[in-house]
């Protein structure tokens, strides 16, 4: 849809509202539209102590007008004026976008990828409960199952915000190999026929920069809260090459404060016995098997080279061994999939009893083969009757995130049953503390103000570029870690 902004310059806010309203089509900004044109006119102005936005749109046959009043406190300036005033534009233009859409958006006008970070820290300042689930309705049109989602994830992120230890700090290690790549992954996961002769150095150097920073973690006295291995899928990984690397982690860091080491297996495939054991006997205690869906024929159709028969006999295998606590993935939204199939999906898994079970909704992204393709239309009450069953057999909602161009506007929800929630998504994904991330594609993050001031360092994306620069990679970790001791 084209879009002109007159009176303001809240360019962002316009367009992420249209982009959460209809994802399928193109935003774009245009200088002016003419009277009759298709398109978002968005309009703001000051009177009488208050910011007002109208917004007015036409798309095909069918007009709508909405307009907004936002009352500005004595004094509002700088910050909390532009918040204001692009609260007042986005509302606009949501209100006046709803009755020419099909379906009501369940997330109503609130856009943004964490819903729970606002909520926890409204409750940190001393709103109640009850009076966020009034304000979520009120100024966001959120609807009362999302509101729970939103509140419930917020509690379990301020449970894990009072057990932190002062300056403790997540691990993160990526391993950016797959055997075959997803058609729906954006991620930089190199397959393994293409790019498996890139493992080895690339375990080489990753050794090296896991020695270089677990030295600058212990001289610091960094109390590690947790290590996650993620990816790509880190079983692509040969058994000598797991061993050395998770070694290297038990060697170079001191995992005495550590509350929970997780490698995402991911793909049954890549998961041997034997790998089980040395994960096992290097520490860790949380695995992922993803199956993703249990329809085989979907599961061809996106790439993936194994069925839900290897993903069950891979369960099986891996609760043999005892020691694990289980996360499974499921995306719901995946081509060739439908309601039926991502409920059938649902209840297999759940009937395996996995610890943690993840529910994604597909999200179109650059990078990714299915960019193209539309988000589909996954219906709200389909993943509601998906939460309903999981909520009947114990698992909690614990974690929640939204991306952009996302299956039916929907949300990623990670469920636990009582006392299996990860440390580290919740880490993660609230932005309670630092994370240091080794490997190819890693983003180390120190949070400052409550995780209002997130500062980044990445890492590069590419094997190739990560191994070439691998000494200067240890070098900015340095630099990272010293700046935040200042
Ligand atoms: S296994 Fe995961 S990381 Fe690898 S290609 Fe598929 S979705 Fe991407």
């Amino acid at each position: 849809m084209k879009y002109c902004l007159q009176g303001h310059d809240r360019d962002n806010g316009v367009q992420e509202m249209l982009i959460s309203l209809l994802p399928d089509e193109p935003h774009d900004w245009v200088l002016q539209l003419p009277e009759d044109a298709e398109g978002c006119r968005s309009l703001a102005w000051e009177a009488g102590g208050a910011i007002l936005s109208r917004a007015e749109i036409r798309m095909g046959e069918k007009r709508s007008a909405a307009q907004v009043e936002s009352p500005l406190p004595a004094g509002a300036d700088g910050e909390e004026y532009k918040r204001i005033l692009t609260y007042t534009v986005k509302t606009a233009v949501y209100r006046a976008l709803l009755p020419l859409l099909e379906r009501k958006p369940v997330w109503g006008s609130l856009t943004g990828v964490k819903p729970a970070k606002p909520a926890r820290l409204a409750i940190r300042e001393g709103m109640s409960r009850d009076a966020l689930d009034a304000w979520l309705r009120d100024h966001y049109d959120v609807s009362p199952r999302r509101r729970g989602l939103c509140i419930r994830s917020a509690e379990y992120a301020m449970e894990t915000e009072d057990r932190l230890l002062p300056r403790e700090t997540q691990l993160y290690l990526g391993i950016p190999f797959c055997p075959a790549k997803c058609s729906y992954c954006s991620f930089v996961s190199n397959d393994m026929a293409r790019w498996g002769h890139m493992i080895e150095p690339y375990t080489a150097a990753l050794l090296q920069e896991i020695e270089a920073a677990g030295e600058l973690v212990r001289t610091q006295k960094i109390p590690l809260g947790s290590v996650y291995m993620g990816g790509g899928t880190p079983t692509t990984l040969k058994r000598d090459q797991l061993l050395r690397v998770l070694s290297a982690v038990n060697c170079s860091f001191d995992l005495s404060s550590c509350r929970e080491f997780t490698v995402e297996a991911g793909r049954p495939e890549t998961i041997t016995g034997e790998k089980l054991d040395i994960m096992a006997a290097c520490g860790v205690g949380r695995i992922s098997i993803n199956p993703q869906t249990m329809n085989d024929a979907v599961l061809r159709g996106v790439g993936r080279n194994h069925t839900a028969a290897d993903i069950e006999n891979c369960y099986r295998m891996a609760r043999k061994k005892g020691r694990f606590l289980i996360n499974m993935d499921l995306i719901a939204g995946l081509p060739g999939d439908d309601d039926a199939g991502l409920i059938e999906s649902v209840r297999r898994v759940a009937a395996l009893e996995p610890d943690n079970i993840t529910i994604h909704c597909l999200a179109r992204k650059r990078g990714a083969r299915l960019y193209f393709g539309p988000t589909g239309q996954l219906p709200a009450e389909t993943l509601d009757a998906c939460y309903a069953h999981l909520e009947k057999l114990g698992y909690e909602p614990y974690y929640l995130y939204r991306q952009k161009y996302m299956a039916g506007g929907l949300e990623n929800v990670g469920f636990c049953k009582p006392g299996a929630a990860s440390h580290y998504n919740i880490c993660m994904m609230e932005e309670l503390s630092d994370v240091i991330a080794l490997g190819s594609g890693g983003v180390s993050k120190l949070c400052s103000e409550n995780g209002r001031r997130i500062h980044r360092v990445a890492n590069p994306k590419y094997p190739k570029e990560y191994i070439e620069r691998i000494e200067s990679i240890a070098e900015e970790k340095r630099r990272l870690l010293d700046e935040r001791e200042m």
